[in-house]
């Protein structure tokens, strides 16, 4: 792993591959996705078509936890038209139209029935929400309150040519394996229909995530394994654990990702219980890039991080975005579509991400050899060699002191850098000179 921190965090954006990402979001926008159905389907196939992530299907009515796997719900036509049969709303020009899970109607119905289900947002007139009806057996339509309030006729029709029945849920799995069984996981939610902060964002970065985590496994150069999931909200992560309980004792934590592409600095949201090692590593990476992040509480509400923290399943994992869920005006709506994104963004939360992961990766505990004082550095060529250094050597000296001291078994290099401040990449290569010395060796995986 020291090639990766050889130089420190200084993992520059990819100049050579610039709309790669937003490729994928503009690819991926258009699809009307659900918490099951053929949307999502194409979806993990577009990632699978990527990386080599298994797509796994759970029928409708399987027991997870508390839950079953509902019912698969088949979207194949949706408008509302005028009585001379112009199409005024139709989900083939915006996958939000439709009220999620809308069961079927084919009816003339006056214009005041129509109201009761339509949905605007009267603040935000231009604008379609998002909405979802999964348990509700209802039918509804989304639209701008501006278009609404245009539609003055008395009597409309609305087809929805749809089905809820039993099929699947469908989520996408994919583990990258190091050395070490230990795993950290790295969860999406993929549910959402057109909206790109929420969460396409997170499907584009995770691709390279995983890309990226692939070749080092490749060059061996992966010390932990790193599981992805690209799974619907919820239900999608619910399924995955009930049907992984044995395994989970080897998940040291992970993250869940979204909302990735916006123009906002960085939020991270900390595991329940706080200071594990997911959290450290997140403030470390942040730290030594220079870059903002702010840390905020856990609270069980956004994401599958409410699932995996659960008291039952009890794994650390906190969630990674640039601006909040909710608290962006084009949150759930029309707005949060690919203009709202940019590629820079994306970048700037992917570099975090592989910092993020190359100090999980990199974290270890170490033992000296022989731990009675200090050890003679200048005997063993070392002092010349962390003092000689043009830049930052007398900080690499620092570095290596902090390691000769805490390498005492307790502590683990993202203590070291929490401790002493320095950065975690120069406190690696601190321990691999130590190492490489025969001053300190690795105690038990940290
Ligand atoms: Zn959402």
């Amino acid at each position: 792993m020291d090639s990766l921190h050889q130089d420190g965090p200084a993992l520059t954006p990819a100049a050579t591959e610039p709309s790669r990402m937003m490729d994928v979001v503009r690819d991926l926008y258009p699809i009307c996705r659900s918490i099951t159905g053929e949307g999502l389907r194409a979806t993990l196939r577009y990632i699978a078509d990527r990386v080599p992530m298994e797509i796994v299907e759970v029928p409708s009515g399987t027991p997870i936890f508390d839950w079953t796997v509902p019912d698969e719900w088949t979207l194949r036509e949706a408008y509302i038209a005028d009585m001379a049969g112009n199409r005024l709303v139709d989900v083939r020009r915006h996958s939000l139209h439709i009220l999620q899970y809308s069961v079927p109607v084919d009816r003339v119905v006056p214009r005041a029935e129509l109201a009761k289900h339509v949905h605007t947002l009267p603040d935000q007139p231009d604008l379609i929400p998002y909405r979802t009806a999964y348990f509700a057996r209802t039918w509804g339509f989304c639209l701008s309150h501006r278009q609404w309030e245009s539609m003055r006729d008395a009597e409309y029709r609305v087809v929805v040519d749809s089905d809820i029945a039993p099929g699947a849920v469908s989520y996408g799995e994919l583990l990258v394996r190091g050395r070490s069984e230990a795993e950290y996981l790295i969860s999406a939610h993929s549910c959402h229909p057109s909206l790109a902060n929420d969460n396409l964002s997170s499907a584009a970065v995770g691709i390279e995530l995983a890309r990226h985590l692939l070749d080092l496994a490749e060059a061996g150069l992966l010390n932990r394994s790193y599981r992805f999931l690209f799974a619907p909200g919820m239900i999608g992560a619910l399924t995955w654990l009930a049907r992984n309980e044995s395994h989970l004792g080897r998940v040291r934590g992970g993250l869940t990702l979204s909302c990735l592409g916006d123009a906002g600095p960085h939020h991270f949201k900390r595991t329940k219980a706080g200071g594990s090692t997911v959290d450290k590593a997140v403030a470390i990476a942040f730290r030594d890039a220079g870059a903002p992040v702010t840390m905020l509480p856990f609270t069980p509400f956004g994401y599958d991080e409410r699932q995996y923290n659960s008291p039952g399943i009890n794994l650390p994992v906190g969630c990674l975005m640039r601006s909040p869920n909710g608290t962006f005006a084009e949150y759930h709506t029309s707005a949060d579509n690919p203009d709202f994104l940019s590629e820079a963004a994306l970048q700037g939360s992917l570099d975090r991400l592989k910092e993020i992961v190359a100090i999980l990766d990199a974290d270890a505990r170490y033992v000296r050899t022989d731990g009675r004082g200090e050890p003679q550095l200048g005997r063993r060529g070392l002092y010349r060699q962390i003092s000689g250094q043009a830049a930052g050597g007398g900080s690499l000296q620092d570095s290596m002191m902090w390691v000769l001291n805490l390498a005492d078994g307790d502590h683990s290099l993202i203590d070291m850098a929490e401790r002493s401040g320095k950065p975690f990449a120069e406190l690696l290569r601190a321990a691999t000179l130590a190492r490489e010395a025969d001053l300190i060796r690795a105690a038990a995986d940290a």
